[in-house]
């Protein structure tokens, strides 16, 4: 039986964004998530056409296909937040993302909801919903789809049950929200993915609420916290509190080996490369690669 097993992690662009695919094919990869412009900036600098053609053959070159590359939106972006001027200016920003993700020729764009910030979840919840709504419509024509990130239960933060992004999405009834899974983020929330009946567990309420198909992403780190504690603090896989065995267990289920599996561990590219071989080394005991 062959897979189609898609791996990699959040890769820096220092080099230069069209240099991301062969990094990418270099730590191991053959999937990566981004930022498409600084993240802590409200400013996006535009891309000269040559990088985003060279980009584009890259991805070709290495053969990463366009299902498999993800953007991350900037930490600035909080769409829930009771601020007037921020909440405009995340609009702006979140549009001007999805604009160079299609120009870049890729799909999806992944968010954190964002944080209420005090103001309470039912508030939050609208602002968010009033905003994916404004940023649905001026990018209709693009075809990117943005995907919900489920969040660490701590500051404000609104999309750490599942129920509350299935709300969001219910509410704007767009065909283009999809989902991601961060597992140090959902471990924090009490998911306890290192049983057997906690996957069991997690994948039915995907799919009874969403439907699996909608999940498009998995941010595949390991927790430095127990379970059920908010710290958000991400650890290279197995050496946290999942463990390499939690990981197994996870991994064992085809419906999670089936969606891109995405690293945003402690380190850069050498650490990636090393949490790569970690997880090749659980497929291979696994026996699915
Ligand atoms: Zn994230
Ligand atoms: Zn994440």
């Amino acid at each position: 039986m062959l897979e189609r097993l898609r791996y990699g992690a959040h890769m820096p662009t220092s080099k230069g964004i069209h240099n991301v695919p062969k990094e990418t094919r270099e730590i191991g990869g053959n999937a990566f998530q981004i930022f498409n412009h600084s993240p802590r900036s409200w400013k996006v600098k535009e891309l000269e056409e040559a990088v985003v053609g060279r980009f584009r053959r890259a991805m070709d070159e290495n053969g990463i296909d366009l299902d498999s590359a993800f953007v991350h939106s900037g930490y600035l972006v909080n769409l829930a937040g009771p601020k007037e001027d921020i909440w405009r200016k995340s609009i702006d920003l979140l549009v001007e993302e999805v604009e160079l993700t299609h120009k870049l020729g890729l799909k999806y764009v992944n968010i954190h909801p964002g944080s209420h910030l005090g103001d309470g979840e039912r508030k939050g919840i609208e602002r968010i919903v009033r905003a994916l709504e404004e940023v649905l419509e001026r990018t209709r024509d693009l075809g990117v789809m943005i995907l919900l990130e489920n969040v660490s239960p701590k500051g404000g933060n609104i999309g750490y049950k599942l129920e509350q992004l299935k709300e969001i999405m219910d509410l704007l009834g767009s065909d283009r929200i999809g989902l991601t899974y961060d597992t140090c983020h959902g471990f924090d929330a009490g998911y306890d993915i290192t049983t057997k009946d906690g996957v069991r567990k997690l994948l039915h309420e995907i799919d009874s609420l969403f439907g699996l198909d909608k999940l498009k992403m998995i941010h595949l780190n390991d927790s430095k916290y127990p379970l059920g504690v908010p710290k958000d603090r991400h650890e290279n896989i197995g050496k946290g509190f999942i463990g390499r065995e939690g990981f197994k267990t996870f991994l064992e289920f085809e419906q999670i080996r089936s969606v891109p599996l995405i690293l945003e561990t402690p380190g850069s590219n050498l650490e990636h490369a090393e949490d790569l071989e970690v997880l090749k080394d659980i497929l291979k005991e696994i026996g699915v690669i």
